[in-house]
């Protein structure tokens, strides 16, 4: 799929924008601080409904207009797919100036108003930023999200499990408070156990069966960006309470079963904790450099090839599972790359419709406007597009 046309208005530094993009490249360029990473931002939150960075709505709309009456920003795209063209428009309402009405975002597919869960990943996309290298050398729930982020796009089961499983998490929770606190019985939990295992179930087996697919071909990838000097391995680390995790179960009732076996066999540690310890709340996915774990022994750069190694995957995974190419979001990482790798990444791209990128420095990715289908530059929240050099 690619996007034809993009329009913003009151988000982030953009008053008003409107681009019309190409298939192929479109390479963006401007100085620090003119709105580079906001509209890759822009673009990924239309996939995923989910900022890549903001800590909140308000964050998103333009803060001249965050204290007026009416603080909405307002982004929308036309985009061309093999399951029919699309078009979307987001309404995110920074701040309530009147009691009836709510914060937060509301979204329209092709003109009909819908929720978040069905309107996440109409517009499929994978977005590389700088910040990609904390997927190896950070913490477990960036490898989560990394495969949240990734899943919910192509499974809408997957989203509405983790939104079941994020309620009932709470509300266990909660009750193992009590039962600590003696004000419930322990007898209680049997209803909670078995919803949380149901939901966690279905998380469990879509993560089991994307890290399949991920595993693969991040090493395909890792061995083709370093001429086969590095090899990665990522393998999925459901949290069951110490239960063996080796054989994936098969299919989603087992997964089930197990993680109520390891909730029983928790029972007494999740009381006196108050919290629930076994669960895909607590996965995690290792990743090993050359057999090594990379958090601890890798070099940055190669936890950087291996963090762009997990995206490549990313992008290979969505297209397979769609059946159509992701948009392909680069926000500033060719220029950290040396040419090799970076002549590796942007021939993997060839073979995809669309990708866009960002450079603060055009000097160091010469070898990309001459491929470039279509050149913009970003100024102070406007975007123009330029020919020639
Ligand atoms: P760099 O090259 O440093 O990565 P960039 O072009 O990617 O720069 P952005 O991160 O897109 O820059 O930010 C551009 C500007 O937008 C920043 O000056 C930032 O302060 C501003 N900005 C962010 N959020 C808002 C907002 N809600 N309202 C107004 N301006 C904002
Ligand atoms: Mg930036």
């Amino acid at each position: 799929m690619f996007i034809f046309d993009l329009q913003l208005a009151n988000y982030r530094n953009y008053a008003r924008a409107s681009v019309r993009l190409d298939r192929g490249l479109n390479l963006f360029v401007g100085d620090n601080a003119q709105g580079k990473s906001n509209l890759l931002e822009a673009i990924y939150l239309l996939s995923t409904l989910r900022s890549s960075r903001a800590s909140s709505d308000a964050d998103l709309v333009r803060r001249d207009i965050l204290h007026t009456e009416f603080p909405v920003a307002r982004l929308s795209c036309e985009v061309e797919r093999s399951a029919g063209n699309l078009h979307l428009d987001l309404a995110i309402v920074g701040r309530t100036t009147d009691a009836s009405h709510r914060a937060g975002k509301r979204v329209r597919v092709n003109g009909v108003a819908r929720r978040a869960s069905e309107a996440v990943g109409q517009l499929a996309a994978v977005l590389f930023t700088t910040l990609d290298i904390e997927i190896v050398a950070g913490p477990p729930l960036l490898r989560r999200r990394y495969l949240d982020m990734m899943i919910s796009q192509v499974d809408r089961g997957y989203l509405r499990a983790m939104q079941r499983y994020a309620r009932v998490l709470q509300q266990r929770n909660s009750l193992l408070k009590r039962i600590q606190a003696r004000e419930a019985s322990s007898a209680e939990l049997g209803f909670w156990d078995q919803e949380l295992a149901h939901a966690g179930g279905v998380i469990m087996q879509a993560r089991g069966e994307a890290l399949g697919h991920l595993a693969l071909q991040a090493q395909l990838q890792m061995e083709r960006l370093s001429d086969g000097l590095e090899s990665i391995s990522l393998t999925y680390k459901p949290a069951l309470g110490g239960l063996d995790a080796e054989d994936c179960p098969i299919d989603e009732t087992e997964w089930s079963a197990r993680m109520q076996r390891a909730l029983a066999g928790l029972r007494q540690r999740e009381i006196g904790a108050g919290a629930t310890l076994a669960g895909p709340h607590r996965d995690d996915v290792t990743v090993e450099i050359n057999g090594m774990p990379a958090d601890s022994f890798a070099s940055r750069a190669q936890q950087r090839t291996a963090a762009l190694s997990m995206r490549l995957a990313e992008a290979s995974y969505l297209r397979r599972a769609l059946g159509d190419d992701p948009v392909v979001l680069l926000d500033d990482v060719l220029s950290e790359l040396d040419a090799r790798r970076r002549k590796g990444v942007l021939e993997f791209f060839d073979t995809f419709q669309q990708t866009i990128v960002t450079t603060a420095d055009p000097d160091r990715v010469r070898d990309m406007m001459t491929r470039a289908t279509g050149r913009f530059v970003v100024a102070g929240g406007t975007l123009t597009r330029f020919e020639g050099e």
